[in-house]
């Protein structure tokens, strides 16, 4: 996708849409791009920032025939989201934002500004407030076991770190917002039935939170078990073995998020065209899924919808 932007996309978008309507017969392809494609591509970093720069160029050419043509609406609606995702961006790069961490040791609960964390120095992805959490990780953690796979493929990852940083501060904005769409999908009594079922199959499962963002770029939300889903790579498989492991340890203070977002950024034509990025996001008390897991687990059937109505009253007034 970036490549199709430097390579002037967007000016073409214009005028393939401002010409007469007998010559954009069999342009369909166009109504996929906008609707679809590129809505779905400003998940990445690369292509927010090249659209920030573009976006304000293509506004001279964009003249009464295109408004007035059938893509117009499109259009609209995908500037809108990159105009949001720029200011995601930016957001970003101000000085003044804070990237916040937690101890990888999961015995430990310190959480603060990355600043305060020493990395490890191998595969340098392992963030620890002290040399002792580092010591605990590496034995009983398991760090030792999966640090080599790590860093074998954080090297030839092809998300830069601040593309990472970019979809893991998307992911947060749209959870925050989402919340409650969550909460609600969840007195889906539909809904509570999966998860129920999916828990007594395998009642060591865990909860992700699916955050599909490949359709339109806007993510649809819900929650499912883990063992239903497969990292589509190498290179995921790596981190969600870590990540796992890490959940499992964690007293229900961690909770996994996947982004399954179309072809990452990056990628080339030999990738699939969809992938999952899983990242994990940890909290100072146990966690909304940890809950969930709860009531799945231990409670009659007949509490579990007013429990999870409790629950998700909460849930919402935390944010
Ligand atoms: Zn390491
Ligand atoms: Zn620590």
């Amino acid at each position: 996708m970036l490549e199709s932007l430097r390579a002037g996309l967007l000016p073409l978008i214009v005028r393939t849409a401002s010409m007469p309507k007998e010559n954009t017969e069999g342009v369909d392809a166009l109504q996929t791009l906008l609707d679809h494609i590129l809505p779905g591509s400003t998940v990445s970093y690369t292509v927010v920032a090249e659209l920030k720069v573009q976006l304000p160029a293509v506004d001279s050419i964009i003249g009464p025939e295109f408004q007035n043509s059938r893509y117009a609406s499109s259009w609209e609606s995908f500037v809108s989201l990159a105009r949001r995702r720029i200011d995601l961006m930016d957001e970003m790069d101000t000085k003044a934002s804070v990237v916040f961490k937690a101890c990888d040791n999961m015995d430990c609960d310190t959480m603060g500004p990355k600043t305060n964390f020493k990395r490890c120095s191998n595969c340098r992805e392992a963030y620890y407030c002290s040399v002792d959490c580092q010591k605990i990780d590496w034995g009983s953690g398991g760090h030792r076991k999966r640090c080599h796979s790590i860093r074998t493929h954080s090297l030839k990852n092809d998300l830069d770190a601040k593309n990472r940083a970019f979809m893991r501060r998307l992911l947060r904005a749209d959870l925050v917002e989402r919340r409650y769409e969550e909460a609600l999908s969840l007195h889906d009594p539909g809904c509570l039935f999966f998860l129920r079922d999916t828990m007594r199959r395998d009642p060591s499962d865990i909860l992700v939170t699916v955050l599909d963002y490949s359709a339109n770029g806007y993510p649809r939300l819900h929650i499912e078990g883990l063992a239903q889903l497969r990292a589509d790579d190498e290179r995921g498989a790596v981190y969600w073995e870590e990540h796992i492991a890490r959940a499992a340890r964690s007293r229900g203070r961690m909770e996994l998020h996947l982004m399954l977002v179309r072809d990452g950024p990056g990628s080339d034509r030999v990738h699939r065209r969809k992938r999952w990025l899983m990242f994990p996001q940890r909290s100072e008390h146990p966690s909304f899924h940890h809950a969930l897991l709860q009531i799945f687990r231990h409670r009659e059937e007949t509490d579990e919808t007013e429990t999870v109505a409790q629950l998700m009253n909460s849930a919402v007034k935390l944010h």
